[in-house]
């Protein structure tokens, strides 16, 4: 199912992936109103990051009732556009969202607040210093279809709340629930341009990124990710990104199975495998990979498949383009000797798109279902007999988005969690994380680049600038003794030799390993601090 364009209206239309129905149409942004909508975002900027806090918390506390008020109907719209159970939709993209507001407003003064900074280095300590944080400006926001309203507002709210503009690229597959966004901005009365939204295919978000940014947010594949770092790079616009991810669950002979195997048949399914934190790779301690099969199939083969309606839990993926890789992916996993534990198939039954939640193991590295992202209802399991082993197979990827270990001996959990080469691991848990945004979130390797969330987030929204002067009061002091001393520094013209030997003596007064060394440059440090051979 390709996304049907009609070429009268030059409208696109965009569809149920469950039923293959359109639920509506938009108007692809050309490439040419693009540095308009740039001039109109540095406009807004201007006038919006003039703003006091205070007023922007104001206004955004009528946003987050705005949201609150139409969480049903964006809800609807994104189980519709994604094909995702309508529980899905409110668990992972709307309650998260309304967590995301709450918490940046109850925390972002705290973020933002001017710090004063302690002179390290005797020679400073005449002056005092202070970082204060300023907002960047034009941030891009780039998002995918898989969380198309979490993803794209846990970007949009903390940079609009510091004082950036935002331009907000929602993917092709779920433009609706993007521009659904900007009228519930709208309704805020949030000023024109200070988030705009550009629509259509790669191409536009190509130009967007070649645009004058002053940062990028994407979140998507590595492929296009690696695309858009080499783009940026040309006009040096920061980036930040949240990439894919092969997800390792490692489950140690000790682990509660009944815990664990309900943990994995969520983590491999929910969203129809198509979060970039689902668990791909499930690693068994030989044990118990028998028993653990066993409930896993078991419980897995007891999932029905999501429809209209709120029954069901897992969807069909999100394009025929999806469906048609997990199905190849499978295919030829198989063909080289994997053993299909349940599922394996399309599920034409349930839908056109739809295909059954697949367990396979017999995997081998060495399969493209394995080295790739997978996106689709179908997790690996694969036996371990080591601690040593289960780290070196978990780290094995190219990614290193998230990973969890599952035991009841908590002191190795952490042992092995600390191993792990990825941006998240969590002990007897999966998944979670991401929504918590008073956490740090990041991938390793292949899975991103920056941090988001918390003060970690608000870092790579803002220009951290240090405000460094005088302290009147004891430069006021000091000039009585000496003027030069208050106002002058021991560094500046004129060299010398003994500006030279002077430098000497502050260095073993500070670092001679000898307290008596020290003692004795005491004296010519002092000394040096009153030259006055100045320019
Ligand atoms: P994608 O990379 O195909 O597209 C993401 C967005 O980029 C879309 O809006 C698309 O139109 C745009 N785009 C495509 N080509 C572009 C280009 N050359 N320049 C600028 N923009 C371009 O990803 P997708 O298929 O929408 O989403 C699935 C991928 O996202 C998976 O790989 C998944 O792991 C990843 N993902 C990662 C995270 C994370 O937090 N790390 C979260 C969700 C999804």
């Amino acid at each position: 199912m390709s996304i049907p364009v009609n070429f009268e209206t030059e409208k696109i239309a965009s569809l149920n992936p469950r039923s293959g129905e359109a639920i509506g149409e938009f108007i692809p942004t050309e490439t040419a109103e693009l540095p308009e909508i740039l001039r109109k975002a540095r406009t807004a900027f201007d006038d919006w990051s003039s703003f006091s806090l205070k007023t922007r918390i104001e206004l955004f506390k009528k946003a987050y009732r705005e949201f609150y008020a139409n969480k049903d109907s964006i809800a609807r719209l994104i189980s519709q556009e994604t094909g995702k159970p309508l529980g899905e939709a409110y668990s992972s993209e709307i309650l998260p969202v309304l967590d995301c507001f709450k918490y940046y407003l109850a925390n972002i003064k705290k973020f933002l607040a001017t710090q004063d900074i302690t002179p390290f280095n005797p020679l400073f300590k005449l002056r005092r210093g202070y970082v204060r944080y300023e907002p960047i400006g034009v941030v891009a926001v780039i998002s995918p279809w898989n969380y198309p309203f979490l993803l794209a507002m846990q970007h949009i709210i903390p940079a609009m709340l510091v004082g950036n503009v935002v331009i907000h690229k929602p993917s092709e597959y779920t433009t609706l629930t993007g521009l659904k966004i900007r009228e519930i901005f709208d309704r805020a009365y949030l000023p024109k341009s200070v988030l705009s939204v550009v629509t259509g295919f790669a191409e536009v978000g190509r130009a967007l990124v070649e645009s004058d940014l002053d940062k990028i947010f994407f979140t998507g594949s590595t492929s296009v990710g690696q695309k858009i770092y080499e783009s940026a790079a040309r006009n040096l616009t920061p980036v930040n990104m949240e990439l894919g991810g092969n997800d390792a669950m490692i489950v140690l002979p000790d682990a509660d199975l009944e815990r664990a195997t309900s943990a994995a048949v969520w983590g491999a399914f929910n969203n129809c495998g198509q979060a970039c934190v689902s668990v791909e790779r499930l690693y068994v301690h030989e044990s118990i990979m028998d028993v653990f099969v066993r409930r896993l199939v078991e419980k897995a083969g007891r999932i029905t498949f999501a429809n209209e309606s709120c029954e069901g839990e897992v969807a069909c993926p999100v394009n025929e383009m999806q469906f048609k890789k997990i199905k190849l992916l499978v295919e030829e996993a198989v063909e080289n000797g994997a053993v299909v534990r349940l599922g394996g198939r399309p599920a034409s039954e349930a839908g056109k798109l739809y295909f059954e939640p697949t367990v396979l193991t017999n995997v081998h590295s060495s399969m493209h279902v394995f080295k790739q992202e997978i996106f689709g209802p179908v997790v690996l399991v694969m036996p371990f007999l080591t601690d040593d082993e289960a780290v070196f197979m978990a780290n094995d990827s190219q990614f290193g988005l998230s990973a969890s270990v599952w035991t009841r001996n908590l002191r190795k959990g952490r042992a092995l969690a600390e191993r792990i080469e990825a941006g998240a691991v969590l002990i007897n848990d999966l998944e979670s994380h991401v929504v918590q945004f008073e956490a740090p979130y990041t991938g390793y390797k292949k899975s991103g680049l920056g941090v988001s969330h918390g003060p970690w987030g608000i870092a790579e929204l803002v220009r951290t600038k240090y405000v460094n002067m005088d302290r009147p009061l004891l430069g006021g002091l000091l000039s009585l003794v000496s003027r030069n001393l208050a106002t002058k520094k021991v560094w500046w013209f004129r060299y010398s030799e003994k500006h030279a030997s002077d430098f000497v003596a502050f260095a073993d007064f500070l670092h001679a390993d000898s307290i008596w060394k020290r003692v004795a440059a005491s004296l010519r440090a002092l000394r040096a601090l009153f030259r006055s051979d100045y320019l």
